[in-house]
């Protein structure tokens, strides 16, 4: 545990589409601003000619700069390049992602000129750089300790690969914490007095990229995840291509072209999400693009039914969810004391309207904010992990689940299930019983998968290793058995022992199919370090140059009130064609200039 003397820790909602620091600061949760005073930031990465932007920043040049703008990296993290949502989503990103060695998602970029790879972990990273450098401007003092939060439907490779984006980031990761737990506790905190008597409440998290949902008990200060649903691939970020699509189709009938340039598609997938955040107050609205495609101007009308029409599968499927939830759970919806909403999709009417009708007209709860409620329960959560808060939130005992069930491959392609879905965690569970197949074999292979599909084929592989040195013996002599060890941020260590001699393997984290090594990851976070750097430098640089502007139009007022100005005046002239022509001049060079002017001029100007 880390203690008080490291310094404050941080809750970060690491989310699809946006992010959100909190941090508990004398005695309340403190949601921080960013540089631009917003509470959320968009998880946005953009790579130019000269430098790289994150947040704000990023997504306000997304539409100039398309493909080498990378948002949704939490739709690739900890996947394979063939899963086929990965394909669907690479078909729609303005920007570049290949298939790397071991099947690993590779992001391609040009920045400074030059072409680059990235890793979804290390876009992540840069996006928990920035939330950890806004909360850092805001406590005035380096931050190394972090609660980083997740969906809860993510499953082992997404967990891990999300942890080693925090250690990318420079930051020490004390919890993964699955987002509807870190809402509850925003919820909790809320009602603690009235749970005492125990509650059964439904997190419905509907954000930019994913759908969760998840139902909790809460009995004094314990709250227990029963089960969770959801989609890892439903958000607000489907409802914008939705209408996007539609909006190609209008373009398509109206002026027979095919919008197929990303600018193009970029601008117009904003103007939808501006629409659609619209058509949450108002019943209709509007959209107008200048010179949107081909020199044409596109404007167009869209109604708040119409959006419903587009979007209306995709709303009843989070449904569809929330029964799977109750079901996995035996609970029935009439024992649901409370349904929370969360994410900033939830403030879609329709969506709002399924979910009261589904519970026969409940009203919902919207007591905790859409936007910042994760990101509260993260601080909470980082708080007691290092033994601060109030008493009240120290006694707060949080319990998580395994979203999906684990298991080994037998007889041909058979899932075991040696962990089943829905398990409290952290936990050990082991299989007995387990033997050789043929005669004299020595080496037993253990496949690792999780799904709930009865045959492996049709479920995800993690990783497989292999136990050796069994005794040689008729097939079905030997006896060997597996454990299952989830820790307490969701990971999985799997280990084979032969019972015979004592013998042991596992699979560790590095051999993991697709994921980072070791070697790899202090990689990234050395080149996090110099991109940090950089980043610094281009910001002096920058200071230099504004300086050195700033300074030649200064000395130009002054002097102009001067009556024997002409000589100083042809000076500034050639000064300011000097900064014309040095724009992309070094920081030293501009720095220099600036000390030269300087020594020549302050005297004439202090004379005035
Ligand atoms: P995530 O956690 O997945 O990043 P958020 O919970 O921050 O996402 O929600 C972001 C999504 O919410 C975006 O798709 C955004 O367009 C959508 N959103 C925000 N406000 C509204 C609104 N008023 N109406 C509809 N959708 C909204
Ligand atoms: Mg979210």
């Amino acid at each position: 545990m880390a203690g008080n003397d490291e310094g404050p820790a941080i809750g970060i909602d690491l989310g699809t589409t946006y992010s959100c620091v909190a941090v508990w600061k004398r005695d309340r949760v403190e949601i921080i601003s960013n540089d631009q005073g917003n509470r959320i930031t968009p998880s946005y990465v953009a790579f130019s000619e000269t430098e790289r932007l994150i947040g704000d920043a990023a997504k306000n040049v997304v539409a100039m700069n398309p493909t080498n703008t990378v948002f949704d990296a939490k739709r690739l993290i900890g996947r394979r390049f063939s899963d086929p949502l990965v394909q669907k989503d690479v078909m729609l990103w303005p920007f570049k992602v290949i298939c790397g060695e071991n099947d690993k998602p590779v992001i391609l970029v040009t920045h400074r000129g030059k072409e680059k790879q990235y890793a979804a972990e290390e876009i992540s990273s840069m996006v928990l750089t920035k939330m950890k450098e806004i909360a850092e401007a805001f406590l005035e003092s380096p931050v190394k300790n972090a609660v980083i939060t997740i969906p809860a439907y993510f499953n082992d490779s997404q967990r891990r690969a999300t942890k080693d984006a925090g250690v990318i980031s420079g930051l020490n990761v004390l919890r993964i914490l699955v987002e509807p737990t870190a809402a509850a506790i925003a919820y909790g905190l809320d009602k603690m007095y009235s749970i005492s008597d125990g509650k059964n409440v439904l997190i419905f998290d509907l954000g930019g990229g994913t759908f969760d949902v998840s139902l909790l008990t809460m009995v004094k200060s314990t709250f227990k995840v029963k089960s969770t649903a959801g989609n890892t691939h439903l958000g607000g970020e489907d409802f914008d291509n939705r209408m996007l699509n539609h909006f190609v189709q209008e373009f398509k009938r109206k002026h027979k072209r095919d919008i197929s340039n990303p600018r193009a598609l970029r601008r117009l997938k904003m103007a939808c999400e501006r629409a659609k955040r619209e058509l949450s107050s108002m019943v209709h609205t509007h959209i107008g693009i200048d010179c949107l495609y081909d020199g044409i101007d596109f404007n167009s009308k869209i109604t708040r039914a119409k959006f419903e029409e587009l979007n209306m599968d995709l709303f009843e499927e989070c449904i569809g969810h929330v029964e799977k939830c109750l079901k996995d759970a035996e609970m029935d919806k009439k024992s649901i004391h409370d349904v929370v909403l969360v994410g900033g999709s939830t403030r879609i009417p329709k969506v709002q309207q399924l979910l009261q009708d589904f519970f026969d007209g409940k009203e919902l709860c919207k007591s905790v904010h859409p936007d910042e409620a994760v990101a509260y329960g993260a601080a909470i959560q980082a708080a007691i992990l290092t033994g601060q808060g109030t008493l009240e939130i120290r006694n707060l005992v949080l319990q998580d689940v395994t979203p999906l069930s684990l298991g080994i491959e037998q007889n041909d392609g058979e899932m075991s299930v040696v962990v089943p879905r829905n398990t409290t965690i952290p936990t050990r569970k082991e299989k007995w019983g387990l033997t050789t197949r043929s005669d004299y074999q020595t080496i037993v292979r253990f496949p690792v998968y999780e799904g709930e599909r009865p045959r492996t084929g049709d479920n995800i592989f993690l990783g497989e290793f292999a136990l050796s040195g069994i005794s040689p013996a008729l097939k079905g002599v030997a006896k060997m058995k597996v454990y299952f060890d989830i820790d307490v941020n969701g990971i999985l260590t799997v280990t084979a022992e032969d019972e015979a001699t004592g013998n042991t393997n596992g699979i560790t984290i590095s051999n993991v199919r697709g994921m980072l090594s070791q070697d790899e990851i202090q990689r990234m976070l050395e080149e996090a370090k110099r991109f940090k750097l950089e980043d610094e430098e281009h910001k002096k640089r920058f200071e230099a140059k504004n300086s050195l502007e700033d300074y030649v139009y200064k000395a130009r007022a002054v002097t102009r009130k001067l009556t024997d100005a002409k000589k100083t005046e042809s000076e500034i002239e050639s000064a300011m064609e000097w900064l014309d022509e040095h724009k992309d001049a070094e920081r030293s060079v501009l720095e220099d200039k600036r000390k030269e002017l300087k020594s020549i001029w302050e005297p004439i100007i202090t004379k005035l």
